[in-house]
């Protein structure tokens, strides 16, 4: 609400009702803006970078929008350059969370707030807010659907799949689905035939879907030539398509039954996937949201004022409790992919049927 006005205040300061390209260079000159974001390889990315500097921009920032390409030291070096040029603010998706302490510290020298954008920026006091999505629920989300996907008494054949050590989120989604899922494990009606378990056996670096690929690849030639997976807990629809490629190759949606397939951010390629009866879930998060609170949170912390949070006690970023704006994440399916996806113009019916 908070942004929504201030639109209204720059438009109305700017004296302005008519074509929006007008209104946007009729907006007061309010500084850069340093947003860097981990890669163009998965499209929420270009998304999030997308929307984060349209909403800038109608706020009067000029904002600069630096992608990484998974490249650690790139990331830092980006910053770095931000940093030298006097940006206003900086908004980081970190790609390691834990590789950004020096360069914050020159933020901070340079007295320049930075907001970490989805992923936690780990080990460093220099960090003012935090926006996400309740990053424990999307695992729960994932480890729910898994369960309601598996009817009848078992046992059942699962196994796990982690995203990036180095991403703070990973922990988060692998604990959440691991609430759900351990006491069935326990119980023994879950049953993980490679006994790979751990979060860091089963964590997949850079999220990188080929990685996923050849692990459940290993894990079916290893474990399942005498019996089938039931279900597959993934993260992310990157890593789920992967997965789902080595199980076409070992016969599965042929001769034998797909198993459950989780995963996360309802990309086209796997909301189609879901549509053919492919991929059981995704996590959607609108990532139009997430900036919306972001561009917010900047700007009234340049302004003066008091960014808006709604917890202040998950994450820890292993210095202090970061203050967070929490968004919420939703299951999606075959039985709600149409009103959830297309009823809220995140993709229209063409696209997925395309
Ligand atoms: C994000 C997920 C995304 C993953 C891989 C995580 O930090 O929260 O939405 O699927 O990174 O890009």
């Amino acid at each position: 609400r908070r942004a929504f006005a201030a639109v209204l205040l720059v438009l109305a300061v700017s004296g302005c009702g008519g074509d929006g390209e007008d209104d946007i260079a009729a907006a007061p000159d309010r500084g850069s803006v340093g947003i860097a974001m981990p890669t163009t390889k998965s499209e929420r990315w270009i998304a999030d970078g997308d929307n984060l500097a349209r909403q800038f921009t109608l706020l009067g920032y000029r904002p600069d929008v630096q992608y990484a390409d998974d490249d650690v030291k790139a990331q830092v070096s980006q910053l770095e350059a931000m940093v030298a040029r006097g940006d206003k603010a900086l908004v980081i998706a970190a790609i390691d969370g834990t590789a950004l302490k020096g360069v914050l510290g020159r933020a901070a020298a340079a007295k320049i707030p930075v907001i970490a954008y989805d992923r936690l920026i780990r080990d460093s006091a220099d960090l003012s807010y935090y926006a996400t999505f309740d990053n424990f629920k999307v695992g729960v989300l994932q480890g729910t659907a898994i369960l309601d996907g598996l009817k009848g008494k078992g046992p059942f054949n699962v196994e796990l799949f982690a995203g990036s050590a180095d991403d703070n989120n990973a922990t988060f989604f692998f604990n959440g689905a691991m609430s759900v899922l351990r006491p069935q494990i326990d119980s023994g009606r879950l049953v993980v035939r490679s006994g790979e378990t751990g979060f860091a056996k089963v964590a997949t670096l850079r999220w990188d879907g080929a990685v996923a690929k050849q692990r459940m690849a290993r894990l079916l030639a290893a474990d399942y030539r005498s019996a089938r997976v039931d279900a597959v807990l993934s993260p992310y629809d990157g890593l789920s398509r992967g997965i789902l490629e080595a199980l076409g190759a070992a016969g599965y949606g042929g001769a034998k039954k797909l198993p459950v397939i989780t995963g996360q951010d309802a990309e086209l390629d796997s909301v189609k996937l879901i549509a053919a009866g492919k991929q059981t879930e995704t996590v959607y998060k609108d990532t139009r949201e997430l900036a919306k609170v972001t561009v917010q949170m900047t700007n009234s912390l340049l302004t003066g004022g008091r960014p808006e949070v709604n917890d202040t006690e998950q994450y820890n970023n292993g210095v202090k409790v970061i203050p967070t704006f929490l968004l919420q994440p939703v299951n999606v399916d075959k039985s709600n992919y149409r009103r959830v996806l297309v009823d809220s113009g995140y993709y229209t019916a063409a696209e997925i049927t395309a």
